[in-house]
């Protein structure tokens, strides 16, 4: 068991949206009115309820949702402050908001600036119209240009764009149009996405009634590996499976996921790990702010991971970023097959995929750990 002394991460999770995206099955609270004070204030009882201060200060911390920027310029300034008070930041530490465009003017990305934050990622998924409308996002073509725009001059420098690829073919959205439009707002990093389709969501219920159809494996394997060629080319490192950074400007807090080091998880939902065991809190907003109420732990559930299930996640972490997974004896026959289709490569005794490798990555993983688990 690690102590929570040596977490250096943590994320808070801010559940409010306008409405529900067509593809979406996050837990959120669709809210037109926001109900910031309440928030800030359930937020600050969870921090004591669990004793959630730490000696050590925070390298990274992150606000997703659901979306944070919903809080406003001076609603999220509070909240960042009401964490950081209690969970001290070092000098250099990466704050990072989640941000939809519309959400963003001169004045919120002030606010942002002003209490610490020098990260956004901003939901962008597309720059058509039409496509924006087939997935109830809030904003139009235009909204990300003009949040940029915003958020460099308020001194926001590092930003990073979403985009949703592998749509259905019946949209006719041109994908190779949005990463150009995409790389034009000179990101410093992106998230490409391909989508899926979940039950519980619209477009769920639009497939299951046959009103769409959703994308083929093909389409999603070409969009994957066009949008690996096109990022590279403009000098990107695709470092995870679905992200790419200019240097230096890679995620720190996701990538101390993808590195299996503890993290603390607060808000509705939110999951933190500390090295063995995984907690989560209760999922919906009004039961975890009713719990808070009555002085309680949120606590939703928790799993202790066997040293079977860290090692079969130590290797999906490892191979699902560049980092690699450290190769053992036993894997050398089963990786050399990987190599010669071109799906892996090894270097210094590292296994990397390749992105052919990573449109594989759940069939290598499991087919690397059931190898294992045979030696
Ligand atoms: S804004 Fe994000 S979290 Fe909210 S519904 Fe849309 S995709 Fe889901």
């Amino acid at each position: 068991m690690i102590e929570r002394s040596a977490v250096r991460h943590a994320y808070v999770h801010v559940p409010f949206c306008a409405r529900r995206c067509s593809y979406c099955d996050f837990a959120i609270a669709v809210r037109r009115d926001v109900p910031v004070d309440d928030f800030i204030a359930a937020i600050e009882r969870e921090l004591t309820v669990r004793a959630l201060s730490t000696p050590l200060p925070l390298e990274t911390l992150y606000f997703g949702g659901g979306t944070p920027s919903r809080l406003g310029g001076e609603g999220l300034a509070r909240l960042v402050q009401a964490v950081a008070a209690r969970l001290p930041l070092t000098g250099n530490a990466e704050v990072t908001v989640e941000a939809n465009p519309e959400d963003v003017t001169p004045e919120v990305a002030t606010c942002w600036a002003e209490a610490g934050v020098n990260r956004v990622s901003l939901g962008v998924q597309s720059f058509d119209e039409r496509v924006l409308d087939w997935m109830h996002r809030g904003h139009g073509a235009d909204a990300p240009r003009a949040a940029v725009t915003a958020l460099r001059d308020a001194g926001i420098a590092n930003i990073s764009v979403d985009l949703i690829y592998a749509l259905p073919e019946g949209l006719g959205r041109n994908w190779s149009d949005d990463i150009t439009r995409a790389l034009a707002l000179n990101p410093d990093h992106l998230s490409c996405y391909g989508l899926t389709v979940e039950p519980a969501t619209p477009l769920g219920r639009w497939v299951e009634r046959g009103e769409t159809a959703p994308p083929g494996e093909e389409h999603y394997e070409s969009d994957f590996l066009e949008t690996h060629e096109r990022l590279t080319s403009a000098g990107f490192s695709h470092y995870e499976v679905s992200n790419y950074a200019l240097p230096g400007r890679e995620s720190r807090h996701n990538s101390s996921y993808w590195r299996g080091v503890p993290y603390l998880g607060i808000g509705p939902s939110a999951h933190g790990f500390d090295g063995r065991v995984r907690r989560w809190n209760v999922r919906e907003f009004a039961a975890w702010a009713r719990q808070l109420d009555d002085g309680a732990d949120p606590i939703g559930g928790s799993e202790s991971l066997t040293q079977e299930q860290l090692a079969i996640e130590a290797a999906y972490l490892g191979l699902r970023a560049q980092t690699g997974l450290k190769l053992q004896w036993a894997d050398v026959s089963l990786v050399a097959s990987w190599v010669r289709e071109g799906w892996a490569t090894v270097a210094h005794e590292t296994l990397r995929l390749t992105p052919m490798g990573w449109l594989r990555l759940d069939a290598l993983v499991a087919a690397l750990t059931d190898h294992r688990s045979r030696y």
